[in-house]
């Protein structure tokens, strides 16, 4: 066992209560690591260090172009280490070290691309409509950004939030997930490395309800950049509404995945396989619902069964593993619980339907993939999110019901569109309530882009330009120059 400490105000220290937690590898489903149990006395602490580091020389003082090349120093940290880096995630979370040494390979090109935009922040001078006054903008940092994030994508999820706010200026208190704090805890060792002053990148550790409630209600945060679950984020932004907060918040998805009788039948059924068992099911893009036409139902439900069932299953490190474990024992348990309610509402299950006891799966928490048919858009199975293996496959007649379908959800994360047809290549995505959506690919992601999702799915983007305007605010300065005084009592 490793035991960990966390970074508060460029020091490595325990919770003031001195208490920990354990880190449980899902593979083995023993516990591997402790990270300090931290507490609002912990979050205070780390509050008031970034806030002294917001208004400090040392940081305030750099010029953007320096910010800009701490970003880019950081970037070859990471890259350094990205392949150490995804053994401590896959440890920690159970997905795939294929999937998470990939993922930490690629974080680099988050703090390249926004340590480059650091110093192409611009004001606008405005052709003012008033004689004798010069009127231009600025763009300024908002302060101490509280980031919150979850356990499946650990260090991706959380550089798109740290790279785009310290690109701006800001200061941050992190809290990564209970279930997932050493990729973190290994992280920050990176940005004391690069040179980062003291108190700008503070890591608390511990459960939602003792670190993300103080940190979220923490007077001196500005922001909250929250990555997870709807029902937190929704409690989250209740929270964040009192003190009348920014907020960006990154939530749950129901995505389809709709197939057409024109599409590339092979492409599709990869496609389709790759969005709900890549990861295990265990990303807010998962596309959980494939809407198949009715004329190719039954023939891409074979193809698609003789794909997922060739799945390997088995310790996530190993590069031939295919799909790992669920990572955390409750989310095990409500993935077999949604398993039980769909069944229990008549739809068919056409593979897996449970736990997966294979040998290979050694005492790790592993569901076989599972999909059924026969699903109802209005099926619990159909609406809510699962974050497991369990695709349900729904059949449509016309391209009208297809669009219907695929809204009728409470989210809007992604979508995905197979079609050889060009006109419903461009037709779709208008019609799809979705943040991303990919034609004839799928699960696909870049720093390039906005991510981000429509109705419950969530509030704001990250990644692309304008991610950066997430953690700045506007200033209109105005300056008579014409030396005018004024009627006092009329408004200029
Ligand atoms: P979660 O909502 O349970 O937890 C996310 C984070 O919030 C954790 O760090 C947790 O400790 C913290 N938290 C929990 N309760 C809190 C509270 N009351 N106040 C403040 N913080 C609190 O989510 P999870 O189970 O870790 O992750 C899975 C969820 O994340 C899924 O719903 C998934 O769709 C979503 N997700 C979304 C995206 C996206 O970008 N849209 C990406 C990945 C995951």
């Amino acid at each position: 066992m490793t035991s960990y400490q966390m970074l508060i105000d460029g020091q490595w220290v325990a919770a003031r209560s001195g208490a920990t937690l354990e880190s449980v590898n899902p593979f083995t489903a023993q516990p591997w690591a402790t990270v300090p149990r931290a507490g609002a006395e912990d979050v205070d602490l780390a509050v008031k260090a970034a806030r002294k580091a917001f208004y400090s020389k040392a940081w305030r003082g750099l010029t953007a172009t320096a910010r800009g090349a701490l970003l880019r120093k950081l970037g070859d940290l990471i890259a350094a280490d990205a392949d150490r880096l995804g053994t401590i995630e896959t440890t920690d979370n159970g997905k795939l070290y294929a999937e998470m040494r990939g993922q930490c390979n690629y974080i680099p090109q988050w703090f390249y691309y926004f340590g480059g935009l650091a110093d192409k922040i611009e004001g606008r001078v405005l052709p003012i409509d008033k004689p004798g006054v010069f009127n231009f903008t600025k763009q300024e940092p908002l302060g101490v950004i509280a980031a919150i994030t979850p356990w499946n994508s650990p260090l991706l999820l959380a550089a798109w939030k740290l790279a785009p706010l310290l690109a701006a200026g800001n200061t941050v208190v992190w809290k990564p997930s209970e279930f997932s704090s050493v990729s973190a805890l290994e992280f920050g060792k990176l940005f004391e490395q690069a040179g980062f002053p003291p108190g700008v990148v503070n890591i608390v550790t511990g459960f939602g309800a003792e670190v993300g409630e103080p940190l979220v209600t923490h007077p001196d945060v500005a922001k909250v950049a929250f990555t997870g679950g709807d029902k937190t984020g929704e409690h989250i932004y209740q929270l964040a509404a009192r003190g009348i907060k920014h907020v960006t918040l990154e939530l749950g998805g129901k995505s389809a995945n709709i197939v057409f009788e024109d599409a590339d039948m092979e492409a599709a059924v990869n496609g389709v396989v790759s969005g709900i068992f890549a990861a295990t099911g265990q990303t807010c893009i998962a596309g959980s619902r494939a809407l198949v036409h009715r004329s190719i139902h039954d023939e891409f439900v074979d193809k698609l069964l003789a794909l997922a069932k060739t799945a390997k299953m088995g310790n996530p490190l190993e590069l031939t593993t295919q799909v790992g474990p669920v990572t955390t024992r409750p989310q095990y348990e409500k993935v077999l619980q949604y398993i039980d309610i769909a069944k229990k509402e008549g739809a068919v299950c056409r593979l897996g339907g449970g736990p997966a006891t294979r040998p290979e799966c050694g005492a790790g928490w592993f569901v076989e993939p599972t999909i059924f048919t026969g699903v109802k858009p209005t099926m619990r199975i159909a609406c809510e999110e699962v974050f497991g293996p369990v695709l349900s496959v729904i059949p449509f007649d016309t391209d009208d019901e297809a669009v219907e379908i695929a809204n009728s959800t409470a989210y809007g994360l992604a979508a995905g569109v197979w079609t050889k047809s060009i006109k419903r290549a461009l037709e779709m995505p208008d019609r799809l309530e979705a943040g991303m959506v990919w034609v004839n690919m799928y699960r696909a992601v870049s720093y390039m882009s906005p991510f981000g999702g429509y109705k419950r799915s969530g509030i704001g983007r990250e990644s692309g330009m304008d991610a950066i305007h997430e953690y700045l605010q506007t200033k209109s300065v105005w300056i008579d120059v014409a030396g005018n005084t004024a009627n006092p009592f009329v408004m200029r």
